[in-house]
């Protein structure tokens, strides 16, 4: 879609901060982050929103779903629970939808947001 911004993010014609990236999904920094660690996980592939996923997007959901683990650990705000120490970290994973669910940008995203608490990030 070219007047999509995050389109235009993961071809790379707009910067962004990139923390992972594959053939299939590209994951970068907020640009106004909602708490210490926020980051989104996009698919390369246009989609506007979850709900118009079909059952040809599960295995790139799936990737963005796993991944959103992953990245919080390696950004700081991974989730813990050890046997000897308890639990600690973790982060919340939002998929606004449509203009209830918040959505500003029609590009499928992720958003993942950590770090220690207290912050709100209502996203
Ligand atoms: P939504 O409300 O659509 O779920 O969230 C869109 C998110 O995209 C917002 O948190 C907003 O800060 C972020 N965002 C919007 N434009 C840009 C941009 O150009 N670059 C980056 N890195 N994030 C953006
Ligand atoms: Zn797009």
């Amino acid at each position: 879609m070219s007047d999509c911004i995050f389109c235009k993010i993961t071809a790379k014609q707009i910067p962004s901060t990139v923390i992972y990236e594959d053939d299939d999904v590209l994951a970068f920094k907020d640009i106004h982050p909602a708490a210490p660690v926020h980051f989104l996980i996009v698919p390369k592939q246009h989609v506007a929103t979850l709900a118009d996923c079909t059952d040809a997007h599960a295995a790139v959901l799936g990737k963005m779903m796993l991944l959103a683990p992953k990245l919080a650990a390696e950004q700081g705000c991974g989730y813990v629970n050890d046997s000897a120490t308890g639990t600690k970290g973790g982060f919340k994973t939002v998929f606004n939808t449509g203009p209830d669910g918040g959505q500003e940008v029609y590009h499928l995203h992720l958003h993942v947001l950590g770090g220690p608490q207290p912050w709100r990030g209502q996203r």
